[in-house]
């Protein structure tokens, strides 16, 4: 199948090759773990799902690795930045999205990080992130692989690509490696001091030259440190990326590389830095790809302005006053191409609500004419050869849903055909939920929040009935507002009541 993707290194879409014939080798830069993920990681985490995703429906084996940053974000050498890890564990404890018992030690950044990886994990899973379901093996975290990225380090410095600076600091050489620049576009003396990004790096004078980034900073007194030949410290961020995705996938020169828009400069910058001038390849990632931020109801989010969200808190109903479905945040996060900025809105959420609706009363009527039983299908079919066709063109979801939408729209006498049709979308899309998914990450499972609630929900229905049934209309009444209250739509028949789960 013709591929083709729009490349950051290029600035054009190109058409995909993948060094191997058949596999794609893809890294995507993954969470640092201080706080919750917030909608607009997820966003960025999610394009790198759907492009996976899309290129398994075009017959390539994906071996994905996302890598878990436990390490870059504490280790900025200046105490107020673990305090502030620290008083936003306080906040948490304080709002109750950090149970009491967890995180004992708000000053331990190990408990932190372990704490905040699961918390990942967890919301990721619900959103059918499906790297997540692979963790650890493809999900590695930056504190496991400290012995490599020394070794890394030792290398760079052997082959003339970083040294020791008079004060112990060990440094990358942006003026060893020329190609330094070409992903982002700054070139070497548009470059300010500070390119090292994250990580303390204040003492400008000891570098050859302002852009020169951190690889290992010896200090003794930090919370995180591990032996070095540079003594106790600690690594720069950019590093760890580039040594787990090699450790991981295998390979000094990969096909795809994904992230935010921001890690362009300097993070990616630095890791084709780091790589190329280890393996002395022209190329670390083939393609590199990145989602354009999310905005808030058409505003940068920002704790000031009270509307930074994280994932859980739209599930769990805190945004919108009432629970959304993962499903539901899933495909609101998916359904805007990744190259345009994505505007979160509670608009949107309920527009993708009921599509959501559509596709699982659809799948159900589908189920329950076949008893399950789907044909075989391959995207030679008309419908999946349109839909495999718009998402394998830089991921053209409008195109691949507007083809969903127009097949909703046709006869489906051929149940088992239109349930095939249906699952193999699905398992791009995710956000059809089904009881058992094919490979068990196909489902965006709804996490208990609705299943739970539905034998209390169907005893309050019963009620309801019974009461009606003997004229008792003020029980009727209560039970009615009960299940209205817990986000069902009500409707009373002459002698029955059904109920359906609102999904936002
Ligand atoms: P971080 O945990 O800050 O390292 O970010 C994890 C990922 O989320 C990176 O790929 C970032 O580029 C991405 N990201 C951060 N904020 C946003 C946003 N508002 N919209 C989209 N992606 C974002
Ligand atoms: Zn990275």
């Amino acid at each position: 199948m013709k591929f083709s993707i729009y490349n950051s290194l290029t600035n054009q879409q190109e058409s995909f090759t993948p060094i191997e014939k058949g596999v794609v080798k893809m890294y995507s830069c993954g969470p640092t773990v201080y706080d919750f993920a917030h909608i607009g990681n997820f966003r960025s985490f999610l394009f790198g799902d759907l492009m996976r995703r899309s290129l398994e429906l075009g017959g390539f084996a994906v071996q994905h690795v996302m890598n878990i940053t436990d390490v870059g974000h504490m280790v900025e050498g200046e105490d107020d930045k673990m305090l502030a890890a620290a008083s936003r564990v306080k906040e948490n404890k304080k709002s109750g999205r950090v149970p009491e018992g967890a995180i004992q030690d708000p000053n331990d950044p190990y408990q932190i990080a372990d704490f905040y990886t699961n918390a990942f994990l967890e919301d990721s899973r619900k959103l059918a992130y499906k790297v997540a379901y692979d963790y650890p093996a493809s999900v590695p975290k930056a504190t496991d692989y400290i012995p490599g990225m020394i070794e890394m380090i030792e290398v760079l410095i052997q082959r003339g690509h970083a040294y020791v600076s008079s004060d112990g600091v060990v440094y990358f050489s942006v003026e060893s490696f020329p190609e330094y620049g070409s992903l982002s576009g700054n070139t070497m003396d548009k470059l300010q001091s500070g390119a090292g990004g994250r990580v303390s790096d204040t003492n400008q004078s000891m570098k050859k030259h302002p852009a020169d980034f951190l690889l290992w900073k010896p200090d003794q007194k930090h919370i995180m440190k591990w032996e070095s030949p540079w003594g106790v410290g600690y690594p720069g961020w950019h590093i760890e990326c580039s040594v787990m995705a090699k450790a991981v996938l295998g390979q000094s020169r990969i096909d795809i590389h994904t992230g935010g828009e921001d890690l362009i400069f300097p993070h990616h910058e630095c890791e084709i830095a780091q790589s190329c001038g280890c393996s002395g390849e022209s190329h670390f990632a083939n393609y590199w790809v990145h989602a354009r931020f999310l905005f808030v109801e058409g505003e940068k989010m920002s704790k000031s302005k009270g509307n930074f969200f994280t994932a859980r808190d739209v599930l769990e109903g805190k945004v919108t006053g009432k629970p959304v479905h993962p499903a539901v945040l899933r495909f609101e996060l998916i359904k805007s191409h990744y190259r345009s900025n994505m505007n979160f809105t509670v608009k949107g959420l309920t527009d993708s609500a009921a599509t959501i609706t559509k596709l699982i009363d659809f799948r159900a009527m589908l189920e329950s004419k076949t008893g399950g039983k789907s044909a075989e299908v391959d995207l030679s079919h008309p419908v999946l050869g349109d839909f495999s066709n718009a998402l394998a063109d830089d991921l053209n979801i409008a195109g691949a849903l507007g083809v969903m939408h127009n097949w909703l729209k046709t006869d489906h006498r051929d149940a088992e055909l239109s349930l095939a049709i249906l699952k193999k979308m699905n398992s791009v899309l995710s956000i059809a939920p089904i009881n058992e998914g094919t490979d068990g990450v196909e489902v965006a499972a709804d996490g208990g929040q609705h299943g739970d609630g539905d034998a209390q929900a169907e005893d309050w229905r019963q009620q309801m009935v019974d009461a009606r049934k003997n004229k008792d209309f003020a029980t009727s009444d209560q039970m009615r507002d009960k299940l209205v209250d817990a986000g069902y739509d009500v409707q009373i028949g002459k002698t029955d009541v059904t109920i359906k789960k609102k999904l936002a």
